[in-house]
């Protein structure tokens, strides 16, 4: 099977987009992932997979800390620019949730410690103990064969 094949398969599951962000020595960086997902609720843990050619993976295993920020459709911008699709000048300002940088105006900031990790093929699943979170009303941006798209309502289904 062609790589393009099964990411095309992929594509057609429809996510949202999330900023991962973590800090290192008083640096902070953050990257693009769509990988995500809500694990348990006892304890609270989610999961995200980065990949063994990311910078972001060592900086997670450095810290031991990330953040996840769900962006909203207003902020396609914000994941262009940490996935490396688009430069810009300006200097990017995180604020600070629980000790670990976020997202300002994401609609969902999680901050959480590595509870653990797992090497499964060539990325890296990182469970994440959420800590603290902060939430703000809007769409979500999404993702889906490729493309950023936004939300649109659908009738009801009626029974
Ligand atoms: P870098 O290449 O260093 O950082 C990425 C970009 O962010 C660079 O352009 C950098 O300049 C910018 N940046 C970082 N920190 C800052 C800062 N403090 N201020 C301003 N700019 C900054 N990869 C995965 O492994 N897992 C996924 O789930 C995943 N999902 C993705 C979903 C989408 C929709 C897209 C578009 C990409 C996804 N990727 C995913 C790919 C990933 O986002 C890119 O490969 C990314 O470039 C890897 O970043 P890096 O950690 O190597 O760090
Ligand atoms: P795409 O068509 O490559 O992505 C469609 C889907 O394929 C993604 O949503 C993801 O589920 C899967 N996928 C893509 N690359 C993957 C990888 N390296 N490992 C595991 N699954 C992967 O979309 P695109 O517009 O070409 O993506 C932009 C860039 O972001 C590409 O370089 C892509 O590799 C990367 N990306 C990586 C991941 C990931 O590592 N999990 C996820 C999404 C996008």
């Amino acid at each position: 099977m062609e790589d393009r094949q099964f990411r095309n398969a992929m594509g057609k599951f429809a996510t949202g987009v999330n900023v991962i962000a973590t800090e290192v020595e008083g640096e902070v960086y953050g990257m693009t992932a769509n990988a995500f997902m809500s694990v348990s609720l006892d304890p609270k843990l989610i999961v995200i997979s980065i990949g063994n050619h990311a910078k972001m993976l060592e900086r997670i295993r450095q810290s031991g800390k990330f953040s996840v920020n769900v962006l909203s459709c207003e902020q396609q911008e914000e994941s262009m620019r940490f996935a490396g699709q688009k430069q810009f000048e300006d200097k990017f300002e995180f604020d600070t949730l629980a000790g670990v940088p976020v997202v300002s105006d994401a609609l969902c900031q999680l901050s959480c410690d590595v509870y653990n990790e797992h090497t499964e093929g060539d990325h890296v699943l990182f469970i994440g103990k959420v800590n603290d979170l902060v939430l703000e009303e809007g769409d979500p941006l999404i993702f889906n064969c490729g493309k950023y798209r936004r939300l649109e309502a659908l009738e009801e289904v009626t029974q």
